[in-house]
């Protein structure tokens, strides 16, 4: 998700400059590398080495859904039916749900959390009818209570470990809210458009971690979800054009001849094909049939989640998508004729090929087959195969949004993260990708995705001891766009930039990326793996930098030299004064025109705060300066430099 991330950030920026650099904390090595740090062993479930144990298992959720939108009155109703598989060795007499769309009933926690969701007399949030339960061939009334965004059924027969079956149907209904969160409703002048998410009642994650995570949905923290594979029908007016998760299966039903060639023509064109030009909006020939429904029934395997979107405004455009292992894709993007101009939505499908294409070749193979990207009013929302992205964003701004709505692809939406808890394996692992990806798009046209990210300054002037952790749950935080996106982003391009090499660094994290594809690691998992798949401690670097405020100042102490002659060598000696610790680079300038630098290991840092070296020098020493091309935050850059007395 991304909203207002930049205007929240550069606020910060200039806030809290100066109270950042007034701080000193001192330094204790034995804090830093910490010898506690993650030294538990592994399971049989999570590895020692950061990968799935022998015994892994997750539950399946497999999903079959009917709904009906009833655009005149904003209303849906539908029937969800639910296949829920325990693989674990727990038996189970009960299941959570999640009940999302309840953040808008005027009822339960979320509410004081976020507010009303409107004041024209509708209600919100689930409308449930009917809950069963289908167990060994009997069907049976649940035995069900709501709490807020969850709901538990109590099941008839406890539910077997290792395979144990149940089915569960719940029909039920919702206005849709005309405050857009994530899902909802917008106005355009060709008619309203619907993106829906948040739609169906689904499984909580039970897992060998918490068992069932449970946690509510209060607005900020996004979602937890199993596996499975969904098939889906939507019915809609006539008119109305519908783009969701997963291939559409009856083309022949719900598009013209002409739409159905034109589909087929983009499917072998990496240039732009328009199924629905802008001036075909709202032209009767543009549907098979001119009155009553259609329904169109959509399918995606081994996904976590579905969202839809249905207007009569959209154009509709579309492009192939190549993939490493040569199977195609499809890119598309459906938006109405207000957010078609310079560098606007008509650039949308090839934004998304481009960074599928890319984010498959650098990290992992899409595993899709179909990418839409539509409408939402303000900033993005990202779901398997489909984002919703501002529908007025133009130039720089919409590709990032669609890059880093796409990037969510990736992390969770094929890494299935505990994003309620962990909004930085998702957010700031995308942010980090997303660097790449904007690199690599189109010779860089769009500069530097995240300057506030990649200039560690800016980021050393948010970093302050009073902030969350990174490790602070999102709902529990007013600091996200720094803990869950930018920090997070920094950490990650710092270790690649700067500790391990670009090398090291992708081979772990693909390694990571393959190892939890379709699971849920935790933030351990990642940590081991990274450890392991590098070969080098990064201990000290999780702690200081997820788990702790800690900020990083490296100053230059003294320079002398040997036998008092600059050209016998010099002694130069550096500090670490506060609690992070990096590795250092220094480099020397002498007065005979040489230079010099030197890169010392993290570990210099384990035995104490100073550490001298030395350096071969030919001449008298003009200046020295740690971390000379400024890539770490460090927050006081006055003590960086030495210089002799007097200069
Ligand atoms: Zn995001």
């Amino acid at each position: 998700m991304k909203t207002r991330i930049y205007s929240i950030f550069l606020l910060l920026t200039f806030a809290v400059t100066s109270i950042a650099s007034a701080q000193s904390q001192g330094y204790d090595s034995h804090k830093t590398f910490d010898p506690t740090f993650l030294n538990n062993p592994g399971t049989q479930y999570r590895s020692g080495s950061g990968a799935p144990g022998p015994a892994y298992w997750q539950n399946e959720a497999d999903y079959q859904i009917h709904v009906k939108l009833d655009p005149e009155q904003s209303r849906i109703s539908a029937t969800d039916q639910i296949n829920y598989t325990n693989n674990s060795p727990d038996p189970l007499p009960y299941v959570w749900l999640q009940l999302d769309q309840n953040i808008f009933s005027k009822n339960g926690k979320s509410r004081s959390m976020r507010g009303n969701a409107s004041s024209n007399g509708k209600e919100y949030g689930y409308d449930i009818t009917s809950v069963t339960v289908k167990q060994n061939g009997k069907t049976v009334k649940a035995d069900y209570r709501i709490a807020g965004t969850r709901m538990q059924i109590k099941l008839p027969e406890t539910l077997k470990a290792k395979g144990g079956k149940v089915q569960m149907n719940i029909e039920y209904a919702y206005n849709v809210s005309p405050r857009f969160l994530r899902t909802g409703r917008m106005e355009s002048k060709d008619g309203p458009m619907f993106s829906i998410a948040q739609w169906y009642p689904r499984m909580c994650v039970y897992d060998d971690v918490r068992g069932w995570n449970t946690l509510p949905y209060l607005g900020s923290g996004e979602f937890y979800l199993e596996y499975g594979n969904f098939d889906y029908y939507v019915t809609v007016p006539w008119d109305m054009i519908v783009v969701g998760s997963g291939e559409l299966q009856n083309p022949k039903d719900v598009l013209t001849q002409e739409e159905q060639q034109r589909l087929d023509k983009a499917r072998n064109s990496d240039e732009t094909v328009s199924i629905i030009k802008a001036d075909e909006v709202g032209d009767k020939d543009m549907r098979p049939k001119h009155s009553g429904t259609l329904t169109w029934h959509f399918n995606i395997q081994n996904a976590r989640d579905i969202a839809w979107s249905a207007s009569k405004a959209y154009i509709w455009d579309a492009a192939r998508i190549n993939l490493p292992s040569g199977r195609k894709a499809l890119a598309m993007s459906a938006y109405p004729k207000e957010s078609m101009g310079k560098n606007m939505w008509n650039r949308a499908t090839q934004y998304v090929k481009k960074t599928l294409e890319y984010n498959s070749k650098q990290w992992f193979e899409y595993p899709w087959d179909t990418a839409v990207c539509t409408v939402e009013p303000g900033g993005g929302m990202e779901y398997p195969g489909i984002v919703f992205v501002a529908w007025k964003d133009s130039g720089a701004r919409l590709w990032n949004v669609i890059t880093h709505e796409y990037g969510h692809n990736w992390y969770p939406m094929t890494v299935g993260s505990q994003e309620r808890r962990y909004a930085w394996m998702d957010e700031g692992f995308n942010t980090f990708i997303d660097i790449l990806s904007t690199q690599n798009f189109n010779n860089g046209e769009w500069g530097n995705y995240a300057p506030w990210v990649t200039d560690p300054e800016k980021l050393a002037d948010n970093m302050e001891e009073e902030n969350d952790p990174i490790m602070t749950r999102p709902d529990a935080s007013d600091e996200v766009g720094l803990i869950g996106y930018n920090k997070p982003g920094l950490g990650l391009y710092i270790l690649r930039q700067y500790i391990l090499g670009p090398d090291r660094f992708d081979y772990a994290f693909r390694k990571y990326t393959h190892d939890w594809a379709f699971k849920h690691p935790t933030p351990k998992d990642f940590f081991r793996t990274m450890n392991n798949a590098s070969g080098e401690n990064l201990n000290w670097f999780w702690k200081e930098w997820f788990y702790t405020t800690w900020t990083l100042d490296q100053s230059v102490e003294d320079v002398h030299y040997k036998n008092q002659n600059p050209s016998d060598g010099a002694y130069i000696t550096i500090k670490n004064n506060n609690q992070m610790v990096m590795p250092a680079t220094v480099k020397v300038w002498e007065s005979n025109g040489h230079s010099g630098t030197k890169d010392l290991p993290v570990e210099i840092w384990q035995r104490g705060g100073t550490w001298t070296f030395q350096y071969n020098s030919t001449s008298k020493i003009d200046s020295v300066k740690i971390d000379p091309n400024n890539q770490l935050p460090d927050v006081k850059l006055s003590n960086n430099t030495w210089k002799p007395m007097g200069q």
